[in-house]
């Protein structure tokens, strides 16, 4: 595997990362291309297979595990399997795109790892974990036992952040956005042989 940029995005859900990433990729001056990740989770309704992600059973994504066919993959809810494929960042690559990720904090740092030169890991800060839970609750598209769930988790996921290369801090949306703009425009103009540790 080798080939342009990887731009990571990890944040506990609902910080508005996801927002953050579609701006980005609307960006034609960046030349990103999303990854779309394997999930056993369910499909909510405005969500199409390949585009959003590429859903499958559980046993079907236990045997893209056994297969080692998988850059990383966590099971980041119980029984909600999530993962990047690596022919996932092969295609986009090819493409000749920079590869840009919304994963977990756990899954981000992986790729991270694999790949330290050509990967700027960025964590989404939510204003507070209060403030998380209302906008979970706005989104409305899980239950109250699911929002407690990823609230729950979002005070593990937020002690990870110093381990990033770059935090957002995401209390004002626009300037979140232009931040995250420009460190990516930073970042893909940077060969890839100098590490972030070296700017
Ligand atoms: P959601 O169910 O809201 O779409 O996503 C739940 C969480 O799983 C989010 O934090 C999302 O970023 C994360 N996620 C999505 N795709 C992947 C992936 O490929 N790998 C990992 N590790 N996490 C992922």
């Amino acid at each position: 595997m080798k080939g342009g940029k990887l731009l990571v995005f990890s944040a506990p859900s609902g910080s508005g990362k996801t927002t953050i990433v579609r701006y980005l990729l609307e960006q034609p001056e960046l030349n990103l291309a999303f990854s779309v990740s394997a999930t056993s989770r369910p499909r909510r309704v405005k969500e199409k297979h390949g585009e959003h992600y590429y859903f499958m059973s559980i046993s079907e994504f236990k045997n893209h595990i056994k297969k080692g066919d998988f850059l990383e993959w966590e099971e980041v809810y119980r029984d909600n399997f999530y993962g990047t494929l690596k022919s996932e960042v092969d295609r986009l690559w090819a493409e000749g795109k920079n590869v840009i990720f919304d994963i977990d904090v756990v899954g981000g740092l992986r790729i991270k790892k694999k790949f330290p030169k050509e990967t700027l890991a960025v964590f989404v800060k939510p204003p507070s974990v209060d403030e998380l839970k209302i906008r979970l609750k706005k989104r409305s598209t899980e239950s109250e036992d699911k929002i407690n769930m990823r609230v729950a988790k979002a005070s593990v996921e937020l002690a990870t952040a110093p381990q990033f290369d770059k935090i957002i801090k995401n209390y004002d949306l626009d300037e979140a956005l232009e931040e995250a703009r420009k460190l990516v425009l930073d970042f893909i103009s940077t060969p890839a042989t100098k590490s972030n540790s070296d700017k």
